[in-house]
């Protein structure tokens, strides 16, 4: 993409209704525009991004066995009164006659749409085990929108809904949840940490939250530091292999690690003190198991291998696509702007001509451009007629974590710049080895 072609709206002043950096830079990048209280439109660069997450939550899911689909954000009241929940629910839920005076509603999420469609063409165990989840917009009305996409009234959830034969096998689609979970987050760059969280009247330690450490966070959280160590990589993980999985999800949740509704202080005190931490964080995800509560109310049955009829075993498990673009912000960024993690970045690099007009700058810039696009990575180049401090400044605020800058000094001696965003090192190197390092770098993530 060439800048003087693209759709960048940067600010330079600070926006006065941002509190916290991520609502902050998502603004002043050109990201996202509010069009009422927490409600926004994803301009291209902020669009980018929530597509590199959604990508990444997609491909994660369907490896874990997941099968997308895709449910309408307005659902009819009745489907809500089965369960109980349309009277429940409260002031969060957006409630919507149609011309008929039908009473529908923007769905808050979707235990019910999924459990309709699993009672009505589902009725053996031979189809189960089944996984079906979607990336759909949701509407809370929330008290307080605030923080940007962090807590909007109107953002993208992945909800995906476990249907099993048994409470053993549900507990398996709970941990396959765990570990794919894991691999999204850490593929976003972040850390993400499963914390024990209440299950409300249910019980048990059957729901985690998933949570980012930040300063801003609304959660108050406590654990044990050593949790933080922890890391899943690039391990191969057999999600058919019961044991396997629950083994990986031994090992991310033996440690401390909880909300503070589950908080525990004498457990809690247990652990040497050098390692006890009390912090905030931002819940970018949580699981659930909860057995047959939906598929009871609303007569969603499986036949058995022995020929009895008994309701599903459920679960659901949520991911909040849209905060997930704040809450990499407040993980990663500095004074001067956003440092995207290579993951998400809405461009693996950025070009910056140092001097526009210039022939040899200007043919070098065109032929890295190229040369990145024929190797699969569309560079953002800078092709403005501006000074270089307001182009590196620019760079800076978007936070591409890799940037080439081209000038006629470094070329007369054959060599382009590479800096890294996160580090601020640069090095010199031909053009040529210039695109096999970006290259390099993105075959590896
Ligand atoms: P919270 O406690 O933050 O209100 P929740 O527990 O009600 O969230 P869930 O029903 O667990 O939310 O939804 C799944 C995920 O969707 C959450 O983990 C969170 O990341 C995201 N999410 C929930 N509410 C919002 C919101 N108002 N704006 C943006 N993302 C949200
Ligand atoms: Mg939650």
């Amino acid at each position: 993409m060439r800048l003087s072609r693209y759709f960048l709206p940067v600010l330079k002043e600070n926006p006065a209704e941002a509190q916290i950096v991520s609502h902050r830079y998502m603004l002043r990048a050109g990201m996202i525009k509010q069009q009422a209280a927490g409600i926004y439109s994803w301009l291209p660069l902020g669009y980018r991004v929530l597509k590199r997450i959604e990508q990444i939550v997609h491909e994660e899911q369907v490896r874990a066995g997941h099968i997308p689909l895709l449910m309408p954000t307005l659902q009819p009241a009745d489907l809500w009164r089965e369960s109980g929940r349309y009277d429940d629910y409260g002031q969060e839920m957006l409630r919507i006659k149609d011309r008929q005076d039908r009473e529908m509603l923007y769905g808050p999420t979707n235990e019910e749409m999924i459990t309709d469609i699993f009672r009505a063409h589902v009725s053996s165990y031979k189809d189960l085990p089944l996984t079906l989840y979607h990336i759909q917009w949701k509407f809370r009305d929330e008290m307080r929108p605030r923080f940007g996409v962090m807590r909007g009234r109107e953002f993208l959830m992945k909800d995906g809904y476990n249907f099993d034969v048994d409470r053993a096998s549900a507990l398996h689609a709970y941990n396959r949840h765990m570990v794919s979970y894991l691999r999204t987050y850490e593929r976003m760059g972040l850390t993400a940490i499963p914390m024990r969280a209440d299950s409300g009247p249910i019980g048990g330690d059957d729901t985690h939250e998933f949570l980012v450490l930040a300063a801003t966070g609304e959660s108050e959280v406590f654990f044990d530091s050593a949790v933080t160590e922890l890391k899943l990589g690039n391990r191969a993980v057999d999600y058919d292999n019961r044991d396997e999985v629950a083994g990986v999800c031994k090992e991310f949740t033996t440690l401390y690690a909880r909300t503070d509704e589950t908080h525990d202080e004498a457990l809690f005190n247990a652990i040497p003190e050098e390692r006890r931490k009390v912090a905030r964080g931002i819940e970018v995800g949580q699981i659930f198991y909860f057995g047959t509560k939906y598929s009871e109310a609303m007569g969603a049955t499986v036949v058995t291998a022995d020929g009895s009829k008994v309701p599903v075993e459920m679960g659901s498990h949520g991911i909040g696509v849209s905060r997930l673009l704040g809450a990499i912000i407040e993980a990663s960024h500095d004074d001067k702007g956003i440092i995207w993690p290579e993951g998400v970045t809405p461009f693996p690099v950025g070009i910056v001509n140092l001097k526009q007009g210039d022939g040899a700058a200007d043919a070098a810039c065109e032929g890295l451009y190229k040369a990145l696009a024929a190797k699969g990575l569309e560079a953002l180049y800078d092709d403005r007629d501006e000074r270089a401090g307001a182009k590196f400044a620019t760079m800076d605020l978007i936070g591409l974590p890799w940037r080439i800058t081209v000038g006629p000094r470094g070329l007369a001696n054959g060599v382009v710049e590479v800096t890294s965003r996160r580090t601020g090192v640069s090095e010199e190197m031909s053009p040529e080895a210039a695109v096999d390092r970006i290259a390099q770098i993105y075959a590896e993530i």
